[in-house]
């Protein structure tokens, strides 16, 4: 027998049109890429995507046809994102950090007939228009006044072609299972692969975000989502925020310490977002200027692991609480945050700041487990660490154009391509990546925690650890260190600085310094160009 209940679509346009009718005064606050700070309101938010809409229903756009950004987290971007997934299309967000063969390659992959950029971004598209085979009209994201003279060919300024639109227009008619937004994974090997969200998983994902296993926004907060649009709708953020009716913050493309504060303060932010890295850049900022932070109460971080001195700096210098926060591309992205439990409320602040280091446990929607290499399925004891496998409706089940094959196990299982451990109460730990797990004598090594305690030391910017051959145990980790600015730490002074924090097989055999580590688009140490640059290194022993 089957349910006696609606059969309400979950698409994108209700979570604008609800923005709108419960919260439609609240404001959206947007750094220009011009300079100067805008502000309008959710009602605002939706008339001008409408108008998008109806601009892009007018070039033709349909049901299915992918529409590129190529933008920083701007008003604009948003009215876009929102415009183009109303009429059903689908919009595909560029990650302007690739390579530009990738930006070329994901946009004719995509087959994106239009690309809405900022300023910023003409140089990359103006050297590889000739590649694009698809495109037939590139959208600047400015008004007449500060357009460029961009050496594109078929260019349109966004302000003049929007202006010729009113709101007057219905949202298309669409099954919740129709694909709303594309998003490449920047994978370190082969060509980036698209994650095609659906509305129905954006909806659920939404939901899930806004929970209070996870984000749990209100009307009351104000939220700055410094993870880019780009990068995983940023973290999902674009559509919580204004489902929640909180307040919405973009920093448009000034993410550096000074300009961060200035948003945190005047716009009296409560809840914040971004990779590690970015919030190195406002500690230090802080600290050198002697700044507080008078209304921020919590800060995701995520993407990379959250090192202990970060969290301690936000929660004892700042009192602003870190949610610690685990997911990917292909999970929409939330996997799991940090939220306190009464075991964990019942602790020491030593004891807590464990869990804390921890990526978090799963809000409802997400499950999780870990295998070893047979496909055994590991105890949930904290200390057995194995591949973490996901599962729910905002979780990936294939990519774009079928690349990369089949990609769930026969039971529906993703494989995230991380190790991790689950502990009894559910919180999991990224322990590495499945391809960078240093395995010595048969035993597996975690290359994150000795990052992250290596981190803790005063003179250190940044270390990875990567595996390198030896004769007797297979693989032993080496220790790479890139120094703060006028300090030279040896060798034995970080070593020593190591000794008694980790088992002492997992000492690394050596450390080398180095001027600056290579990331990927979304931030992420690229261990693979390290392997690349040590390949000739031998261990002195
Ligand atoms: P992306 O799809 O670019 O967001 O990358 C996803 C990958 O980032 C995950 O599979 C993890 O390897 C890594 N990652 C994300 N969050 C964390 C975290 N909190 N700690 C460690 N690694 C993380």
């Amino acid at each position: 027998m089957k349910g006696l209940m609606q059969d309400w679509p979950l698409v994108v346009p209700t979570i604008i049109d609800h923005a709108r009718d419960a919260h439609g005064a609240r404001e959206i606050v947007t750094r220009g890429i011009e300079g100067p700070i805008r502000r309008y309101t959710i009602a605002d938010l939706h008339s001008r995507a409408r108008r998008a809409a109806k601009g892009l229903t007018a070039l033709g756009v349909k049901l299915g046809d992918r529409v590129a950004t190529l933008a920083w987290n701007t008003d604009r971007h948003l009215e876009m994102w929102y415009g183009v997934m109303g009429i059903g299309a689908i919009c595909h967000t560029v990650n302007p950090r690739l390579f530009p063969e990738q930006i070329a390659y994901i946009i004719n992959h995509a087959e994106d007939d239009y690309i809405f950029t900022d300023t910023t971004f003409l140089p990359i598209l103006e050297a590889i228009q000739d590649q694009l085979t698809t495109i037939k009209k590139f959208f600047v994201l400015t008004d007449a006044q500060n357009m460029p003279d961009a050496k594109l060919r078929n260019v349109v300024c966004y302000e003049d072609w929007i202006g010729q639109y009113d709101d007057d227009f219905q949202w298309a008619d669409f099954d919740e299972s129709t694909a709303a937004g594309l998003c490449y994974t920047s994978g370190t090997t082969g060509n980036p692969k698209g994650v095609l969200y659906s509305h129905r998983s954006n909806v659920i994902h939404t939901l899930l975000a806004n929970s209070a296993s996870a984000f749990g926004l209100t009307s009351l907060d104000s939220v700055l989502p410094v993870v880019p649009m780009f990068h995983a709708n940023a973290w999902g953020l674009t559509f919580a925020v204004p489902s929640s009716g909180a307040k919405l913050v973009l920093p448009g493309m000034k993410m550096d310490g000074e300009s961060l504060y200035e948003l945190l303060e005047g716009e009296q932010v409560t809840v914040t977002a971004a990779v590690p890295t970015l919030w190195l850049a406002l500690l230090e900022y802080l600290e050198n200027n002697d700044k507080t932070l008078s209304s921020l109460k919590s800060v995701v971080i995520g993407g990379s692991a959250c090192p202990q001195i970060m969290i301690e700096k936000f929660e004892q210098n700042y009192g602003v609480a870190v949610h610690h926060a685990w997911g990917m591309t292909e999970t929409s992205p939330i996997g799991t945050v940090y939220k306190a439990t009464p075991e964990t409320e019942a602790l020491e602040p030593g004891g807590r700041m464990k869990y804390k280091l921890k990526q978090g446990r799963a809000p409802y929607g997400v499950e999780m487990k870990i295998i070893d290499d047979k496909g055994t399925e590991l105890p949930h004891d904290g200390v057995a660490f194995g591949h973490l496998m996901v599962r729910g409706a905002t979780v990936a089940k294939g990519y774009f154009k079928g690349e990369g094959g089949k990609i769930l196990d026969d039971e529906g299982w993703f494989d995230t391509g991380d190790v991790s451990t689950i502990d009894p109460l559910g919180f999991m730990q990224i322990t590495d990546r499945s391809k960078d797990v240093i395995k010595s004598g048969g035993e597996w090594i975690s290359t994150i925690d000795i990052e992250n305690l290596t981190i803790a030391h005063p003179d250190v910017v940044e270390a990875a650890v990567i595996g390198r051959e030896h004769p007797k145990w297979n693989e032993r980790p080496l220790l790479i260190v890139v120094p703060k600015d006028g300090s030279a730490p040896t060798r034995e002074e970080i070593l020593a600085f190591l000794d008694g924090k980790i088992a002492k097989w997992w000492m690394p055999n050596d450390v080398v310094f180095i001027d600056e580590i290579p990331h990927t688009a979304t931030g992420k140490i690229q261990k693979m160009t390290l392997r690349e640059i040590f390949k000739d290194y031998q261990f002195p022993d």
